[in-house]
C-alpha cells in the first residue's frame, strides 16, 4: 500500500478540501494522510468562515507524518496565507517527497478568497519551483500569469509560463472556458491535448481538489505523469457524472470504492 499526504483546508460540507482528498485516495486504494491548514465553515452554498492553523502546528503535523511514515506522493490544496506557504516550502525542502501535486486553490466556486490575495506571489515564488506538477483552472492560471485566457492558444502560452516559474510539468485545466472539458499537459516540450465531453450539471464542488488527489494517488501507485493525468481525468470525469444533489447549492462529486 502506497501514503499520501494531503496538505489542504478542512471543508465541513465534506464535497471538497481534506474530505474530497481523503475519499479519492481510498478510492484509489492508497492510504490516506492529512495536514490541515484551515478549518473552514462551508455547505454547498458557500464558504462563511475561516480559521487558519497556526504556523507551528502545521510545521509539526508535516514534522511528525515525515519522520515516521514514508510518503509516496503530497498534495497540496488551500494554503490560505503566507507563513502557511513558507511553512509548506520548509517541509518540502526538508523531506523531499517524490511527488508533488499543486492545487493552486485561490478562489472557491462560491467566491471566497481561499488565498489571501496578497499570498499570491509566496505561492508562485515559494511552492511553484517545488511542485511535480501544477494544476492551475483558467482563474489561476489567469492570475499567475497575468494574462487574459480566452482560447486554447492562451491555454498555451499560460502552460509556457507558468513552466518557466520552476515545476516539471503543467496542468492548465480548460472546463471554465469551453464546450469541452479541453486540459493541456505541458512537460517543458510538447503540449498534450486532454479533452472530455463536458457534464451538464451544477454540482460540481470539490472537482479541483478531487482531480489533484487522483494525481497525487496514480503517481504514488508508479503511474508516470501523462498516464496519472489521463487515468485522475476519466476519474473526475465519473465522479461528476454521479456526482450528489445534496443541499441547497452545488452539491459534490461522488467517489467510487
Ligand atoms: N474549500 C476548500 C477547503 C478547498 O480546498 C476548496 C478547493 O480547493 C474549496 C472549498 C473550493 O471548492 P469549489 O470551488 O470546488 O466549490
Amino acid at each position: 500500500m502506497k501514503n499520501v499526504l494531503t496538505i489542504a483546508g478542512s471543508d465541513s460540507s465534506g464535497g471538497a478540501g481534506i474530505q474530497a482528498d481523503l475519499k479519492t485516495f481510498s478510492a484509489h486504494g492508497v492510504f490516506g494522510m492529512s495536514v490541515i491548514t484551515a478549518v473552514t465553515a462551508q455547505n454547498t452554498q458557500g464558504v462563511f468562515a475561516v480559521e487558519d492553523i497556526s504556523p507551528e502546528l502545521i510545521a509539526k503535523q508535516i514534522e511528525s507524518i515525515f519522520e515516521d511514515i514514508r510518503v509516496h506522493a503530497v498534495k497540496i490544496g488551500m494554503v490560505s496565507k503566507i507563513e502557511t506557504i513558507k511553512t509548506i516550502a520548509e517541509g518540502l525542502k526538508k523531506y523531499k517527497p517524490d511527488n508533488v501535486v499543486l492545487d493552486p486553490v485561490m478562489v472557491s466556486k462560491s467566491g471566497y478568497h481561499l488565498l489571501k490575495p496578497e499570498a499570491k506571489e509566496a505561492l508562485i515564488n515559494k511552492l511553484l519551483p517545488l511542485a511535480t506538477i501544477v494544476t492551475p483552472n483558467i482563474h489561476e492560471a489567469e492570475v499567475i500569469t497575468g494574462i487574459k485566457i480566452n482560447s486554447l492558444k492562451d491555454m498555451e502560452k499560460a502552460a509556457y509560463l507558468i513552466k518557466n516559474m520552476g515545476p516539471k510539468y503543467v496542468l492548465v485545466k480548460g472546463g471554465h472556458l469551453e464546450e469541452n472539458a479541453t486540459d493541456l499537459l505541458f512537460d517543458g516540450n510538447n503540449i498534450e491535448t486532454l479533452t472530455t465531453k463536458k457534464i451538464n450539471t451544477k454540482n460540481t464542488h470539490g472537482t479541483g481538489c478531487t482531480l489533484s488527489s487522483a494525481i497525487a494517488s496514480n503517481l504514488a501507485n508508479g503511474y508516470s505523469i501523462h498516464e496519472a493525468v489521463k487515468l485522475s481525468k476519466e476519474y473526475i470525469t465519473t465522479a461528476i457524472e454521479n456526482s450528489l444533489d445534496i443541499g441547497k447549492g452545488v452539491g459534490p462529486t461522488h467517489h467510487f470504492y
